[in-house]
């Protein structure tokens, strides 16, 4: 369990004329479910990216359970991270999919067979384990991609918009998925999103971001009852 700090951090990309990441303040409570929410382009991306330890900021920082990795090695950080594309090895079985990162931690034989059995059960992949991602659907290749990042138990989770290249049937399927998950394993984690509904359904706080700053962090209901500025309200908030 974890709680993610971060602090005043600030992000701007070579030839950009301002910051995509102006002073981001945001706090993810230990177990909570985070969502950030925000235009596309708007940064959301390079926030998970500098918390993984993928970019590097300006300045600012970042701590998970106080211990500062603002500039650590990504591997060293304990964050798993879930794509929008989900990149699974396509010569690989589902099992072995799920146990690669495990396999390349040296994790015993048997430790590793008994936490991929797990997640395969969580995620309800048991009758799957022998297949190719060839073989899967859509909905079975995000499973396998959110048990892949599971399978070790990471402190953090980071989501980017892991459901968006589902059709909409499906996404509104992995969303309970999604949500009986974090109810049993309730891994701390921040999930990226465009789409309000899903949002508002995962969210136990949902972070608003736009032109470089955090403009709001609230429960569905406070952002939806009180949205601080017109961009909020007309992101998320109330029509009244
Ligand atoms: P989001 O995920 O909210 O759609 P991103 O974090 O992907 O937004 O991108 C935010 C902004 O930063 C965009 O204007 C994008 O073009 C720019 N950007 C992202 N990555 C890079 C990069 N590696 N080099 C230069 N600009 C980038
Ligand atoms: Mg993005």
């Amino acid at each position: 369990m974890a709680t993610v700090v971060i602090d005043r951090l600030t992000k701007t990309f070579p030839n950009a004329s301002r910051p995509v990441l102006d002073e981001v303040g945001l706090t993810v409570g230990d177990g909570e479910f985070l969502v950030l929410v925000g235009p596309s382009g708007c940064g959301k991306s390079t926030l998970l990216r500098l918390i993984a330890g993928l970019e590097d900021p300006d300045h600012g920082g970042i701590s998970i359970d106080g211990t500062d990795v603002t500039y650590l090695p990504p591997k060293v950080r304990d964050i798993a991270m879930v794509f929008q594309s989900y990149a699974l090895y396509p010569h690989m079985t589902v099992a072995e999919n799920l146990g690669f990162s495990l396999r390349m931690s040296h994790t015993p034989r048997e430790q590793a067979a008994a936490q991929v059995e797990r997640v395969a059960h969580v995620l309800a992949l048991e009758t799957l384990l022998d297949r190719k991602p060839a073989a899967l659907s859509g909905g079975q290749r995000q499973r396998v991609a959110m048990g892949r990042a599971m399978v070790r138990h990471p402190k953090v989770l980071l989501m980017d918009e892991p459901l968006s290249n589902l059709d909409a049937k499906l996404r509104v399927a992995m969303r309970g998925e999604l949500m009986r998950l974090h109810q049993r394993e309730a891994t701390t984690t921040l999930y990226v999103t465009h789409d309000q509904v899903e949002a508002m359904t995962l969210g136990d706080r949902i972070a608003v971001l736009h032109e470089g700053r955090i403009q709001q962090v609230g429960t569905p209901q406070e952002l939806y009852h009180h949205p601080v500025n017109v961009f909020v309200a007309g992101f998320i908030g109330s029509p009244a």
